[in-house]
Formats: C-alpha cells, structure tokens, sequence
C-alpha cells in the first residue's frame, strides 16, 4: 500500500469523501489517505493527525515526498485536539480502529464535531458501539459497507447528521448490511457464533457463579439474534 494505491478498505473510506471536503484523518499512520485524497482531487485540503510520535514522523516525511505540504497540515496530538475550529473541517475520518477507541476520540472533543457534516469510521471491532453512539448525537447512517482483505473483514459506517433510531439487529449487525446479507457479512457473524459457541462451552467447563450465568444467558442471547438473521445461510 502507498499513498497512489491504497488498500482496499482505506481506498472504500476514501470513496465516502465528498468532493472539495476539508478533511480530518484521525489516527494517520503514514498519512496515506490524505495524500491519496489531495493527489485525486478528492479534497482541498487535509490534516493528518497522529498521537505517537514515530507515525507522526513518518506522516510527516510522506508529505513532504510528495510535496503536499501546503495542502496537509500534519500534526502531532490526541484525537480531535489536532482540529481547531479555524480549520473548517467539514469531514472526519477515523479508520483502523476499535470501535470504542473510535467513540472514545469523538467524545473526548464533541464541540470540534459542530461543523462537521460527515464522519466516516472503519471500525476493525465493535461496530456496535459506533452505531449507538450515533444514535445518542444525533447522527445517522448514510451507509455501510462490509469487506474482506488479507482474511479480515472491516466494516465502514459512514454518518451525517440527523436522528436515526435502530432496533438491536441493526444496532449489532448494521443496518445496510443487514438488508444486504452480502457473502462477506454472514462468513463474519458465522466466524462470531464459532466464536460464542467456543466460549460457551468453555463456560460451561467452569464453575457456576451469578457473573458466568450473566455471561452464559448474554451470550445465548446474541447467538440466537444472530442464527435468526443468518437462517439458512448457516450451514
Ligand atoms: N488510519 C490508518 C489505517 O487505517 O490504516 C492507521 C491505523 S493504525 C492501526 C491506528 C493509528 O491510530 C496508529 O498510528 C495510532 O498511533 C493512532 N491512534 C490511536 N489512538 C489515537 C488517538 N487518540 N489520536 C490520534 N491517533 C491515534
């Protein structure tokens, strides 16, 4: 992967990057996706944002390469600190992430997100977590998608504002990728109950207490939402 040919997960976040955007990448290893979105013409300009030193570095020595210094500002700081409300960004992106740690970067500053109009968020765990969080401010899904690369699969969550209320299907599985049952989605909530169904049994080996029942009824619960939505496809 390089800042010309992306991987295909961040090359599908960059495809939800609404043209002439002014766009926050929050976690920006080597800054790739704002590179490739300044080479493409895709947005005007762009802050890498970086909270350890050596990605940063690293951001910082891409850009230069490639000379798109006076397009990306790359800055060295936590989540959306590295936004001030000068820069006018319109559009946030945070990829290759767990869903908590997205959430927990989009909570610690919500007063950046004021003039933000969309938020694109690949989520490598816990989508989950994302979805509610949307929910609870006023943010709604304008899409989703659910892919594999290199035997993994991520799912991106794009958002805009508006309410947006889901029921705990949607709120697990997502709501577009639900509709959709692509390949890619049952072969991953198959890949969760083998994985539910292994900690099942591990529970059951173990001694009884009031937390491993909690546990045990939890777990029976998703794996039973989960085998309702995938049906026949899990076989
Ligand atoms: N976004 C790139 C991608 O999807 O390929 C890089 C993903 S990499 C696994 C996660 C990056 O996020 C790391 O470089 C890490 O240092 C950075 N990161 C983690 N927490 C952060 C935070 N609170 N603020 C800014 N960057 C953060």
């Amino acid at each position: 992967m390089n800042s010309q040919r992306l991987s295909k997960r961040l090359e599908k976040v960059a495809s939800f990057v609404p043209t002439g955007a002014i766009v926050a990448d929050i976690g920006s290893d080597h800054a790739y996706l704002p590179c490739y979105l300044i080479n493409k013409k895709i947005a005007k300009k762009a802050i890498a944002g970086e909270v350890v030193k050596g990605p940063f570095e690293t951001a910082v020595r891409q850009v230069r390469e490639e000379g798109l210094m006076h397009k990306i500002s790359v800055r060295l700081a936590d989540g959306l600190d590295v936004i001030d409300e000068s820069d006018k960004v319109d559009t946030i992106t945070i990829a290759g992430m767990g869903g908590p740690l997205i959430v927990s970067i989009l909570q610690k500053k919500p007063s950046v997100l004021k003039n933000v109009t969309r938020l694109i968020l690949q989520p490598n765990i816990h989508a989950k977590v994302i979805r509610e969080w949307a929910i609870q401010n006023n943010w709604a899904l304008l899409d989703e998608v659910i892919l594999e690369e290199d035997e993994k699969i991520y799912e991106i969550l794009v958002l805009q504002r508006g309410e947006m209320s889901l029921t705990e299907e949607e709120k697990l599985l997502g709501k577009y990728l639900l509709k959709e049952k692509s390949e890619v989605f049952i072969k991953k909530w198959q890949r969760e109950l083998e994985n539910w169904q292994r900690v099942l049994t591990s529970l059951d080996q173990a001694e009884t207490s009031q937390e491993i029942e909690l546990k045990r009824s939890e777990l029976l619960h998703l794996i039973g939402l989960v085998k309702e939505v995938i049906g026949n496809e899990n076989s």
